[in-house]
């Protein structure tokens, strides 16, 4: 943290374990990646601090699918789904403490272009749509000081914007078939 800061740079920490993560929090990080086994002193923590938590709520779905090939024991997916869970539930804790939540998948772990799904988890686990977008939009700019540039459509940003069929505000589903996608003004994908 302290050769970060002379640079100017921002600390993300992967944490899975309780002490870990108010450690991390302590030291200054801008967000804990993960965050499963969080306690309530620990959210507590990155309300005070301000941390932001980027919960991999999705991923669990993956790795028990990926298990279902017989290359992991079963003990060890046994396992993983009760951490998965445990993770889903302070998820809805620190969402309802009011934790700053920004969306991230600890990409890899599912496969790529399957992030979207998780937004249905946020929202099963007590996020509004509205809130699950702006996790991954104007909060994910915030988390890394970019809020200036993109997280928003507003004049002077980059225009960055995808576009769904139909109101994801309604069907937050809707996110995992983009079919529209401007990248800094320029049409990359239109169906
Ligand atoms: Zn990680």
């Amino acid at each position: 943290m302290d050769e970060a800061s002379h640079f100017g740079l921002r600390v993300a920490a992967h944490a899975h374990a309780a002490d870990g993560i108010k450690n991390a929090i302590r030291a200054g990080v801008a967000s804990v990646e993960h965050a499963t086994l969080i306690d309530d002193e620990g959210i507590a923590l990155a309300k005070q601090h301000g941390t932001y938590l980027v919960m991999d709520i999705y991923d669990d779905e993956c790795i028990q699918e990926q298990g279902k090939n017989g290359t992991m024991p079963a003990d060890f997916l046994e396992h993983d789904r009760e951490l998965g869970e445990v993770q889903r539930q302070n998820f809805r804790k620190a969402l309802k403490a009011g934790v700053k939540l920004a969306f991230g998948t600890d990409a890899g772990v599912c496969a790529y272009g399957t992030s979207a799904r998780q937004f249905a988890f946020m929202v099963r686990y007590g996020m509004t749509p509205m809130q699950a977008i702006q996790a991954a939009t104007s909060a994910a700019a915030d988390l890394i000081g970019r809020s200036n540039e993109f997280g928003s459509i507003k004049p002077g940003k980059y225009a960055d914007v995808i576009a769904v069929s139909g109101d994801p505000l309604k069907d937050v589903r809707l996110l995992e078939n983009v079919q529209f996608v401007m990248k800094d003004g320029l049409v990359y994908k239109q169906e």
